[in-house]
């Protein structure tokens, strides 16, 4: 790893992959990822990518209205705009990049449907198009000979300096260093592990995002979060899979812990509704049953067609011990998308100069209140692209700055106690969950400010468990505070 570089990436999702792509040779670019490379909310991504590809039976002006019909119209249509038009021409470079997405018997890429979509725009590769995608771009980044790509690599800190940054790194094993950078991409990915619940990565903890909040950028909406209805429900395990919309699409049943469909008495679309509706629907009757027990059932299709459409899920599911096939499969509701996040416009600027956010830790807008299915992964893509092309136009006329010689930080320190994050993701499930609770939130907004003052200003040892730890409570006091705003100003 070199001191200096041009541009720091950090994050090695759908966001930091395909940003750092756009940069020509003579442009050093330095890509980190704090686990695995692999490991990443991006390579989870079952669905797919939405895009209008198919210019006889859509158009740019339906995608555009399914976008703000999902998101309430809260949505920034300038950003959703860009997102429409522009995100088409990325998927096909992505496809020339290698991703393999499913072809039709013309040679043609696939394109399904999902809930909110009026229109079959959904392109995937089987049910695992995230790993698809970020597989094919990690071989693609890895033969630049201007990108050193660095997994196990956590930032720890990141300071604004004269004509750039100074960001603190430390390898799983290895000896922290500080480079300088002139530019910052943060593509960090969301905030999932702040909730007991979650679709999420182990990555997710917000980190980009309190990075940002420390230099003073501005963070809207991170109260704004997506909710998924049916993850996978295991009974003594706290990591929980996602069981894709589409298995609801092809027909699974929702159950009770009855054994009795509930979906269409909360609203006429059923099992098809909304995510969001499914959602509340499963809460409410949860309370009227007083049982947490939910059920996907697809039991009644084809085994052969079950096994070949939904292979990732048919597997992960049979090492719980579930065939699909045969056996319902336990569900319910969980955190699932931050709609939310570092405010950039256009090209992806945060309000600190040189300072860039894209993917799931910014906020463009282009969700508004609700993030229609499949449009994150192609946000990702566009606005990542538009951050590098900012950069790279800045680039022309900037005069690169003397680095400033950085010295070693001493990150040790006393050991961080155990059950912070616990706590945390307690206090969330609690208030802030899909049903919120808004007469609990000052007295869970004061515990997690008590514990992210005393992450502070303890003097614990710098390390990946306490920069999440950190983290995650700034995100909860984060997400606290501008719920009490709304609450109050009701
Ligand atoms: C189960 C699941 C299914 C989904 N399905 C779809 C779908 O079908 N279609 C769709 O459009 N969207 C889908 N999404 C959402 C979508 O996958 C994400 O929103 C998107 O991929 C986020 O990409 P990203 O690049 O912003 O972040 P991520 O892919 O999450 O990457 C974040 C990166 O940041 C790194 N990082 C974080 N903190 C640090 C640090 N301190 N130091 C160094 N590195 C750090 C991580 O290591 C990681 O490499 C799904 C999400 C989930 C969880």
């Amino acid at each position: 790893m070199n001191k200096e570089y041009d541009v720091l990436i950090v994050g090695t999702g759908a966001a930091g992959l395909y940003g750092a792509l756009q940069f020509p040779d003579d442009v050093s670019v330095l890509l980190i990822s704090k686990r695995e490379l692999s490991l990443s909310n991006s390579s989870l991504a079952q669905g797919g990518v939405a895009a209008v590809l198919d210019t006889i039976n859509d158009d740019y002006q339906l995608h555009i209205q399914d976008t703000l019909t999902a998101g309430k119209n809260k949505n920034n249509l300038a950003a959703v705009e860009v997102l429409v038009k522009e995100g088409p021409s990325d998927v096909l470079r992505i496809k020339e990049l290698g991703v393999d997405f499913d072809l039709d018997e013309k040679g043609e890429m696939q394109k399904t449907l999902e809930a909110g979509h009026s229109r079959h725009r959904i392109v995937h590769h089987k049910d695992s198009t995230g790993k698809a995608i970020t597989d094919a771009l990690i071989e693609a980044v890895r033969k630049r000979p201007n990108v050193d790509i660095y997994d196990n690599v956590l930032l720890y800190k990141l300071e604004k300096r004269a004509g750039g940054f100074a960001a603190g790194l430390l390898p799983e094993n290895g000896q922290a260093s500080v480079v300088t950078a002139r530019y910052c991409i943060l593509a960090s990915g969301g905030i999932g592990r702040v909730y007991q619940y979650t679709t999420n990565s182990a990555i997710a903890t917000g980190d980009g995002i309190t990075f940002a909040y420390m230099l003073g950028a501005a963070i809207r909406h991170l109260s704004w979060i997506q909710f998924h209805p049916t993850a996978f429900a295991a009974e003594n395990d706290r990591e929980r899979f996602l069981i894709s919309e589409a298995v609801r699409g092809e027909g699974a049943y929702l159950l009770n812990c009855e054994g009795k469909r509930f979906a269409h008495r909360y609203d006429e679309r059923g099992e098809l509704a909304p995510r969001d509706v499914v959602s509340n629907a499963i809460m409410l009757e949860s309370r009227a049953t007083n049982s947490e027990k939910f059920y996907l059932d697809i039991t009644h299709k084809d085994p052969a067609f079950i096994r070949e459409r939904f292979p990732m899920i048919y597997e992960k599911c049979l090492e719980e011990q579930i065939d699909i096939t045969k056996d319902w499969i336990p569900v319910f509701p969980c955190q699932h998308y931050l709609m939310g996040g570092i405010d950039v416009d256009l090209h992806a600027r945060t309000t600190i100069d040189r300072l860039y956010a894209a993917g799931e830790c910014s906020h463009t807008g282009v969700h508004g209140a609700n993030r229609l299915a499949s449009n994150s992964l192609l946000e990702a893509l566009v606005f990542s692209r538009r951050a590098a092309e900012d950069i790279l136009q800045r680039m022309k006329t900037d005069t690169r700055t003397p680095a400033s010689e950085e010295s070693p930080d001493d990150l040790s320190g006393k050991q961080l106690p155990h059950g912070y994050r616990t706590e945390i993701r307690r206090l969330m499930q609690d208030c802030h969950f899909v049903i919120k609770k808004p007469e609990a939130v000052p007295e869970n907004l004061a515990l997690a400010k008590n514990i992210l003052n005393d992450l502070l200003n303890g003097g614990y040892e710098i390390n990946r468990d306490y920069i999440e730890a950190r983290s995650l409570a700034t995100v909860a006091v984060i997400v606290l505070e501008e719920v009490l705003k709304e609450n109050d100003s009701e």
